[in-house]
C-alpha cells in the first residue's frame, strides 16, 4: 500500500510540476527556487488566497511581471515560510543585541566619568583651605551624583524595555519552533518531529531497558473516498482522524503525521499489550464517527483505518520499529482492514516469511 501511495503522489506532484514550469516559462519569469515554489504552490491550488491574487493579475494583464511576483511572495508566500520567519525574528534579536550591547558602553563611560569625577574632588579636597572652595566642591559632587543617577534611571528604563523585547522574541522563537515540528493540516507532530523522538526513544530504552510501542496506521480505501468526494474533503476526514488519535492518547506519547495519510505514535512506558489496547481505542474512536460534509449536510459515510504495532527490541533501530509495524499494519490489511495487527498475532509472522520470500 505504500508503493501505491508513492506512486499516486508521484503522477499528482509530477503533474503540479509540469503546470508550474509552464507558467514560469509563459509568463517569461527565470527559473528560480522561489518562482518555482509559488507556481508549485498555484498548480496544487491549496493556498486560496495566492491563486486569487495571481488570477486577478492575469486577468488584468496577462502576464505575471518579476514585480507582481515579488509583491505575491510577500504578501501570500513569505508570511507562511519558516525560514523567511526566523530570518525576520533572527534580525530583530541582533538589533536588540546591538541596542543592549549600546546600553552598555554607554554605562561603562558613565561609571568611568563618575569615577574621575570622584578622583578629582577628592585631589581638589585636599588642596582645599577654606569653606567656599570646599562648598564649589561639594556642589560639582552633588551635580555629578544626580548627573550619574539620571543616566542610571534611563539606563534602566531601557534596560527594562529591551527585557519585553527579548522575551516577545523569544515567545516568536518558540512560535517558530512548535510549527517547524508540526504538521500544518493536523496540527500533530511532523515527520521531522517524529524521526527526533523515535531516536531518542529507542536511546532511551537502550539505557533503561524500558518498554516503548510503535504504532502505524494508515486509512482504509482513503484512494476511493478522495476520488469520490474530493480531495479537500479528504482533507477534512484527515483533520478528524488525527483528533481521533490526539484525543486516545497520553501526555508523552507523541502523535505524529507520518505521510499523506499514514499516521505514527510513539508510546514510551508502554508494552505491546497495552498499545494494542490504545490503538484499538483509535480504531474504534475512527470508526464510530459519522462523517457529514459541512457545506451540504452531506451524510459521507463512515470511514475505517487499520493500524499496525511493534514493540522495541534490544538493538532496534527506527527504520527496523518501522518496518515491523509496517509488516503487521500490512497484515491488518490483508486481514480485512479495520483492524489492528500487532507482531505477537500469528498472521504477522505468515505476512513476514511471504515478504521475504518476494
Ligand atoms: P488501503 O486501504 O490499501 O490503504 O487503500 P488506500 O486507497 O487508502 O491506499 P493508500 O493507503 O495507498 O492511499 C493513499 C491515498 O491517500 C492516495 C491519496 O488519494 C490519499 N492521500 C494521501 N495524502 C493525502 C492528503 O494529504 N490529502 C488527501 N485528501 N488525500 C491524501
Ligand atoms: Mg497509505
Ligand atoms: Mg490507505
Amino acid at each position: 500500500m505504500f508503493k501505491m501511495s508513492q506512486r499516486d503522489d508521484f503522477s499528482r506532484t509530477y503533474g503540479y510540476a509540469d503546470t508550474a514550469l509552464t507558467q514560469i516559462k509563459r509568463n517569461e519569469l527565470p527559473a528560480y527556487p522561489r518562482n518555482y515554489e509559488v507556481w508549485y504552490a498555484y498548480s496544487a491550488g491549496y493556498n486560496h488566497a495566492l491563486n486569487k491574487a495571481i488570477n486577478e493579475v492575469l486577468r488584468a494583464r496577462g502576464k505575471v511581471s518579476p514585480d507582481d511576483f515579488q509583491r505575491i511572495y510577500n504578501e501570500f508566500v513569505a508570511p507562511t515560510r519558516i525560514s523567511d520567519k526566523l530570518e525576520e525574528v533572527g534580525d530583530r534579536i541582533a538589533d536588540e543585541i546591538s541596542q543592549v550591547v549600546g546600553m552598555i558602553e554607554d554605562s561603562i563611560d558613565t561609571t568611568s566619568s563618575f569615577a574621575g569625577t570622584l578622583d578629582s574632588a577628592n585631589t581638589k579636597l585636599g588642596g582645599a583651605t577654606d569653606r567656599e572652595g570646599i562648598t564649589r566642591i561639594i556642589e560639582e559632587l552633588i551635580l555629578a551624583t544626580k548627573q550619574a543617577e539620571q543616566s542610571n534611571r534611563t539606563l534602566e528604563s531601557q534596560l527594562v524595555e529591551s527585557r519585553r523585547q527579548i522575551a516577545e522574541l523569544h515567545e516568536n522563537l518558540e512560535a517558530i519552533r512548535y510549527e517547524s515540528l508540526t504538521d500544518e493540516l493536523t496540527t500533530l507532530a511532523n515527520r521531522k518531529h517524529f524521526d527526533k523522538s523515535i531516536e531518542r526513544a529507542i536511546a532511551q530504552s537502550e539505557v533503561t531497558h524500558e518498554a516503548f510501542s510503535l504504532m502505524m496506521t494508515d486509512i482504509d480505501h482513503f484512494k476511493k473516498f478522495n476520488d469520490t468526494f474530493g480531495h479537500q474533503t479528504g482533507d477534512q476526514v484527515l483533520r478528524l482522524v488525527a483528533l481521533a488519535v490526539k484525543q486516545n492518547v497520553k501526555g508523552q506519547d507523541v502523535a505524529c503525521r507520518y505521510g499523506g495519510e499514514e499516521f505514527a505514535v510513539i508510546l514510551p512506558k508502554t508494552n505491546l499489550r497495552q498499545a494494542m489496547a490504545v490503538a484499538e481505542h483509535i480504531r474504534e474512536a475512527v470508526m464510530a464517527k459519522e462523517l457529514v460534509k459541512r457545506s451540504t449536510g452531506e451524510n459521507l459515510g463512515r470511514i475505517t483505518i487499520s493500524i499496525g504495532v511493534s514493540t522495541w527490541r534490544p538493538g532496534d533501530t527506527p527504520q527496523s520499529m518501522i518496518e515491523r509495524a509496517d509488516t503487521c499494519l500490512y497484515a491488518a490489511k490483508r486481514g480485512g482492514r479495520n483492524c489492528v495487527k500487532t507482531e505477537s498475532d500469528a498472521d504477522v509472522a505468515a505476512v513476514a516469511s511471504s515478504m521475504k520470500v518476494a
